[in-house]
């Protein structure tokens, strides 16, 4: 089967003990087996499930988990007590397992067989309380890790086996990633700034900084043949105004962003980077700010933040991975400006050019227009709208002794109007819990301007995510009061104060 996250997969793992038996402990394995097939052969699910054999002994445990951390396809764990596993045996496995661990909380058989039910039976079904046990030694070892509860036939349990899945993809996607700065940070903001060195540790992944020189060198090298393929394939795949379009009096400038796309590329491809930032404060060689060149690099998955944000360009790549093969897309955004109108409260979403096409709802228009700042000749950009639909905007924040990911559910809505002398991509949502609440919340978290916004991942993926990395998630929804927030935040404040 096809699976979006393919070679990746994720370990299927029983814990049992040898008391119950060789026939009992068969049974055990072909139970599992038999899960295992089943959420591969899902359509819902992503990665391959591999069954392994059921563990008895703490060095077969230990063993398992050292097999795993050195496994680069291995994404994760799915681990589950179909018996009683007695959880000391777990304890030196679970302290040197790096990889993500979700417990299934489960039961090979839906129903009490009412009739037939008999000591046997209970002998073998016991993840009730096996699966408790088990549970109890990681909330001891003060381990984060996701928890499904259900029986692993169900939708809802196959889903939020994917959830964890998308989760750990992306998690193991950040670990070695490289991200490249072009300059440094838009001077004098903080949001955007942030200790590299944890964010390393914590993370996984590095940034460091290229001048902008360097890439001026790639971008002035590029092929001449190649802008030519590219103009082609912007005007097959976009609605190209007539002035760009070979022949038309801005059609250099049309060639100059797509030298700058194919030169950031390359750049990117050489260094195997998975994203950069820049800022249009250093732009020194360059003819335009990348406007089209960075929407259409985050289509293809790249990572971006603008202003030197590079936190946000990691989560933008993180987001975009997590949401592989499904319906939507994300992007890179900022809270633009607002719409107070009593009862039909909204933000206008957007950036001075850098919205992906890939939360585009029809074919964006190519267009050219002053931008009023950077200094530069005016850049190149595709413009279009977004469809209404749940989304949410997340945002990641360097706290100074830790990193929050900020979360915000929202209701993105059809635009009613055109807004001719706002040539940008744009997006309009409604946040939750309403708009004052939302607002007044993400300014009490200190929520950065910039987010990932998404339109096909939710607060659970996020969740998954913001535990697997050991990092704090708040997260502001339809339950969101700014009395219990603020109390959340400053407990919070107290017990990473106490970790630290
Ligand atoms: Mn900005």
């Amino acid at each position: 089967m096809n699976k979006a996250f393919h070679p990746f997969e994720v370990w299927f793992v029983t814990g049992s003990q040898h008391l119950y038996g060789p026939e009992t402990l068969a049974q055990v394995a072909r139970h599992s087996q038999e899960i295992a097939t089943a959420f591969t052969n899902a359509a819902s699910i992503s990665a391959a499930i591999v069954y392994k054999p059921v563990l008895k002994t703490p060095e077969e445990i230990t063993s398992l988990c050292r097999q795993a951390n050195n496994d680069s396809n291995c994404i994760g764990i799915i681990a589950w007590m179909h018996t009683f596993s007695p959880a000391k045996m777990w304890i030196n496995g679970l302290k040197i397992l790096q990889k993500p661990l979700c417990h299934l909380h489960t039961q090979f058989n839906r129903d009490i067989p009412w009739g037939s039910i008999d000591m046997d039976f209970m002998n073998l079904n016991q993840s009730a309380h096996g699966d408790r046990e088990f549970g109890h030694m990681m909330t001891r070892m003060r381990l984060e890790r996701t928890v499904v509860t259900g029986h692993w036939q169900s939708k809802m349990v196959q889903h939020q086996i994917d959830v964890f899945i998308r989760a750990a993809a992306a998690w193991q996607d950040w670990q070695g990633a490289r991200f490249v700065r072009f300059g440094d940070n838009m001077r004098y903001v903080s949001v955007t700034e942030g200790d590299k060195v944890e964010a390393e540790l914590q993370f996984g992944y590095s940034v460091n900084t290229h001048g902008v020189g360097d890439l001026v060198q790639t971008i002035n090298a590029v092929d001449e043949g190649a802008v030519d393929t590219l103009i082609n394939e912007y005007l097959e795949l976009y609605e190209v105004h007539e002035q760009l379009q070979p022949g038309g009096a801005k059609a250099d400038a049309l060639r100059d962003a797509a030298r700058i796309e194919l030169g950031i590329e390359q750049f990117l491809s050489a260094g195997n980077y998975k994203g950069y930032t820049n800022t249009f404060e250093d732009l020194h060689g360059m003819l335009q700010l990348p406007g089209i060149a960075t929407q259409r690099l985050m289509a293809k998955g790249y990572g971006f933040g603008a202003e030197g944000d590079w936190k946000t360009a990691a989560l933008v790549r993180a987001m975009k991975t997590m949401a592989k093969g499904l319906d939507g897309g994300n992007s890179f955004m900022e809270d633009y400006t607002y719409h107070f109108e009593e009862g039909n409260e909204m933000v206008l979403g957007s950036h001075m050019l850098e919205i992906c096409p890939s939360i585009a709802h029809a074919k964006p228009t190519c267009e050219i227009h002053p931008l009023g700042i950077g200094g530069k000749a005016d850049p190149v950009r595709l413009v279009f709208n977004v469809a209404g639909g749940p989304a949410l905007n997340a945002s990641m924040v360097d706290m100074g002794n830790r990193f929050r990911l900020l979360v915000n559910t929202v209701e993105a809505i059809e635009p009613q109007h055109d807004l001719p002398l706002l040539p940008v991509a744009r997006v309009l949502w409604k946040t939750d819990p309403d708009m004052y609440t939302g607002c007044s919340a993400w300014i009490f978290a200190g929520g950065a301007h910039h987010t990932c916004y998404s339109q096909n991942l939710t607060t659970s993926h996020l969740q998954a995510f913001a535990d697997m990395a050991g990092i704090e998630m708040v997260l502001i929804d339809k339950n969101t009061t700014i009395n219990q927030l603020r109390k959340e935040l400053k407990w919070s404040d107290v017990s990473y104060k106490l970790q630290s």
